[in-house]
């Protein structure tokens, strides 16, 4: 069976030296330019997305990494890299154990599970890039 090639995928990133997939993570990388380092080899590539679309590189870089990536895997699938200091930890839009947004008291004084939410509650949430609103250009 003929080896497939992701190096036309914009946010699957396979390394030119090592071959290890390395999947950006689209909450962090839909719109980036810095550098990030590949899981299976450590080597540091510039690159840079626009919705979601690669835009530039990977063109090699010297360290420090900006970001990594959200998960890495082998080619065959039989290696994976999950470990802290190679894939980055999950971006949540509010820490694990906070089951709703932010409380609030009614007029009554009773506790409401959920208010208005303001801009700085929706990091990492999809609804952050519509409250940015930054305005969508296709590539190319
Ligand atoms: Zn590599």
């Amino acid at each position: 069976m003929a080896e497939v090639s992701y190096k036309h995928c914009s946010l699957m990133f396979e390394c030119p030296k090592c071959s290890v997939i390395n999947y950006m993570d689209p909450f962090s990388f839909w719109n980036f330019k810095g550098k990030t380092k590949c899981a299976g080899c450590d080597a540091i590539y510039a690159v840079e997305y626009s919705n979601g679309q690669r835009v530039k590189g990977p063109d090699p870089a010297q360290g420090p990494h900006d970001k990594l990536p959200g998960y890495a895997q082998s080619k065959d699938y039989k290696t994976e890299y999950t470990m802290t200091g190679k894939v980055s930890p999950p971006l949540y839009a509010r820490a694990p154990d906070q089951k709703h947004g932010p409380t609030y008291s009614n007029v009554r004084g009773k506790p409401v599970a959920a208010g208005k939410l303001t801009a700085a509650d929706l990091v990492g949430s999809r609804a952050r890039f519509i409250v940015e609103g930054k305005p969508y250009k296709p590539a190319g």
